[in-house]
């Protein structure tokens, strides 16, 4: 393990985060909040938001008279200081969105893709990076970057290569290095559950927490770890792979050779099984809505059994990871989600059992097709606001 030093110009882009992350957090803050906050110099402070409001990040709101002295100027993110673009690369299409520094998309596109390498990706990366910009109007300079998530596991010998998701290629680290010099702008490569972690701090409910699991209910299983405040993703992008922890000793096949793995139960693909689709990649989310309009008896089957599985998940994490909450997201309907939920009380005894605690043991998180490239084009923000940002640095 590596320390790097502090020079002077780390400490000003730290300081500069440390400014930018208060007030996202905050919404709106005076020069006297920031500096009752971070415990930075008034004249430190005086020199980043003059930087921040030239470069756009910040904008102003009406001065606020609060007694006495000179009334106090609040500073807010500017939507339209920046941008970024977040892509989610599955094995036949490539979705991405544009959003604008507050998380709000302002554009999509998407592309027919096959199961392309890094290097096969520039084509089509640089294709819907040029939509994108068209659509939504935005300069380059106002780019930030981009952000691409890819379905893990990566480099797992048996797993990565056969997997209902997986891509080959991707799980070399420096490939985000490879995509920055072909595109000529900053690209951060994760997996879809840690994109989706890093989108759901950012914008979505594990706004203001530091310690928290995003458990991602997809095709298959995954999670996003975000721990002290940064995304914790192991030493080859798979920490947080919950799917295939062994729940069953002698349990359903799983396409990694083991028996009875979690998402064999917890998951998009176990639902379709459950209802019969001997294909499951012909089926959608919406068929699982259609066999509850029905009260298909298979649904109810599955949703007692995925919510045996959700609890066991739940007390692994808890007593694992000793976190301020559990968000689930991904890809299930909201409505089969919240029916999971509804079977899981009680909850196992374990960490989480305290008395004072500030959020629910288990909060609904964003869902939908959408979030896993809106979460990749958290990264690039994160990025540029996140303190305690250094992960997803190393390559840049
Ligand atoms: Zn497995």
């Amino acid at each position: 393990m590596s320390f790097s030093g502090t020079n002077l110009e780390n400490a000003r882009l730290h300081n500069r985060r440390v400014v930018l992350e208060s007030i996202r957090q905050h919404t709106r803050l005076s020069r006297a909040d920031i500096t009752r906050l971070t415990g930075l110099t008034p004249q430190t402070i005086s020199n980043i938001t003059s930087e921040l409001l030239a470069q756009g990040f910040l904008s102003t709101l009406p001065a606020e008279s609060g007694g006495r002295g000179q009334p106090a100027v609040p500073f807010v993110i500017n939507p339209q200081g920046a941008y970024s673009v977040g892509v989610q690369l599955s094995q036949h299409s490539l979705q991405a969105v544009a959003v604008d520094l507050c998380g709000a998309v302002v554009a999509r596109a998407h592309a027919a893709v096959d199961r392309v390498r890094p290097a096969q990706a520039v084509a089509p990366l640089k294709d819907v990076l040029q939509r994108l910009q068209q659509l939504a109007g935005f300069p380059m300079a106002k780019l930030l970057g981009m952000g691409v998530a890819t379905p893990g596991p990566f480099g797992v010998d048996g797993l990565s290569a056969i997997g209902p998701t997986t891509l080959p290629g991707w799980q070399d680290l420096s490939v985000g290095e490879q995509l920055s010099a072909a595109l000529g702008l900053p690209v951060m490569v994760a997996n879809d559950a840690s994109a989706a972690a890093i989108g759901e701090r950012l914008y979505g409910a594990g706004s203001t927490l530091s310690n928290f699991v995003y458990m991602f209910v997809g095709e298959g299983l995954g999670a996003g770890l975000f721990l002290n405040g940064q995304v914790f993703d192991g030493v080859a992008n798979n920490a947080g792979e919950l799917g295939h922890i062994v729940v069953e000793r002698n349990g359903r096949a799983c396409y990694c050779g083991n028996h009875g793995c979690l998402e064999r139960y917890l998951s998009l693909w176990a639902a379709y099984e459950a209802l019969g689709f001997e294909d499951p990649t012909q089926a959608t989310p919406e068929d699982l809505l259609h066999a509850m309009e029905r009260n298909d008896p298979r649904l109810a089957a599955w949703l007692d059994e995925a919510a045996t599985y959700m609890r066991q998940a739940i007390n692994m994490l808890e007593c694992m990871l000793d976190i301020e909450t559990i968000i689930v997201g991904g890809l299930l309907p909201v409505p089969i989600l919240e029916k999971i939920i509804a079977r899981l009380a009680p909850l196992y005894a374990s960490v989480g059992n305290r008395s004072n605690r500030k959020v629910a043991r288990l909060l609904v998180g964003n869902v939908g097709s959408e979030i896993t490239a809106q979460g990749a084009a958290a990264l690039p923000i994160f990025h540029e606001m996140n303190p305690s940002f250094n992960v997803l640095l190393k390559n840049h």
